[in-house]
């Protein structure tokens, strides 16, 4: 077994993912990401992290250099609602590394409209890959954790399932059923020194939120007294806190990371 710590990021391709997944590998863990389909995203991730841990300096890393001959990068190109490929990702991960001893769960879609106008088939995929691809993963990696006698699981949710949203119903229904994902997990968690949290982030300047017209961009970096969204790497640093064995007495909580919109 691999003495390198390793951390599993669902969505790890891109956006909050990628800038997750860069700060663990400067950190010297193994990283393991799991994309849906775009290869030259994953393939970017993966010269990143390379990069990042040539950079990282053994003096503070966890682990040290792989001693195993392996690049310290695997990216798993799975669908985290579909049941198999999750048991197959997870698998593919243990057998090149040996352990998990994070998750983060970072895999989301958003389908937004109003309630009228939300199609049952959009309600029931924004919930399959935002809920129902972070149970699989949580079940997947906690037999592993257990046996190790530790782990950290950190479930990205959003401020929108805290608050609510108008046209985001499916959405925020999601986000909130991760809060409550993770603190059941938490409270299975601690007498096997394995820790659940999760992270609600604000507006974050990714692809997702790139995509929506220049007006509701600016609305809402109005309602941020920061008055400006998150890059990627300031929510990364929640999750790394929140996700590393810095982190030992932190369990059931979300953490908002929004720049003060939700106070
Ligand atoms: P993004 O769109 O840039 O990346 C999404 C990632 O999820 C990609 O790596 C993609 O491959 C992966 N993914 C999507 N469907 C998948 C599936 N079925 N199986 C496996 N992987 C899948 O998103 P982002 O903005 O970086 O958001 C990351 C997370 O943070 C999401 O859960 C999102 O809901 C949440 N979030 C984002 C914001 C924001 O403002 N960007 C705010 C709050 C919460």
């Amino acid at each position: 077994m691999s003495e390198r710590k390793t951390v599993l990021i669902s969505g790890g391709s891109r956006g909050i993912g990628r800038a997750t997944a860069l700060r663990f590998a400067k950190a010297g863990y193994n990283v393991a990401i799991i994309y849906a389909g775009n290869e030259t995203a994953a393939e970017k991730t993966g010269k990143l992290v390379r990069k990042a841990a040539e950079q990282e300096n053994a003096a503070d890393s966890v682990g040290g250099p792989a001693e195993d001959g392996t690049s310290g990068f695997l990216a798993v190109k799975a669908d985290v609602s579909a049941e198999t490929d999750v048991h197959e990702a997870v698998a593919r991960v243990m057998e090149t590394f040996g352990r998990i001893d994070t998750l983060v769960n970072c895999a989301g879609i958003s389908r937004d409209a109003l309630l009228i106008a939300t199609k049952a088939e959009d309600f029931d995929r924004t919930y399959e890959v935002n809920l129902r691809g972070a149970y699989l993963l949580s079940k997947e990696v906690f037999r592993p954790m257990m046996k190790q006698r530790s782990g950290r699981i950190v479930n990205i949710s959003s401020i929108v399932g805290l608050h609510g949203n108008a046209g985001q119903a499916a959405y925020a229904a999601a986000k909130a059923g991760l809060i409550g994902l993770t603190k059941s997990t938490a409270l299975e968690g601690v007498k096997r020194g394995i820790l659940a949290n999760a992270v609600a982030p604000g507006y974050v300047l990714t692809d997702m939120t790139g995509a929506l017209p220049e007006k509701v961009t600016d609305a809402m970096a109005a309602r941020i007294p920061l008055g400006r969204g998150a890059s990627p790497e300031e929510v990364a640093e929640t999750v790394y806190f929140l996700g590393s064995e810095t982190n030992t007495y932190i369990t059931g909580q979300t953490m908002t990371v929004d720049g003060g919109m939700c106070m």
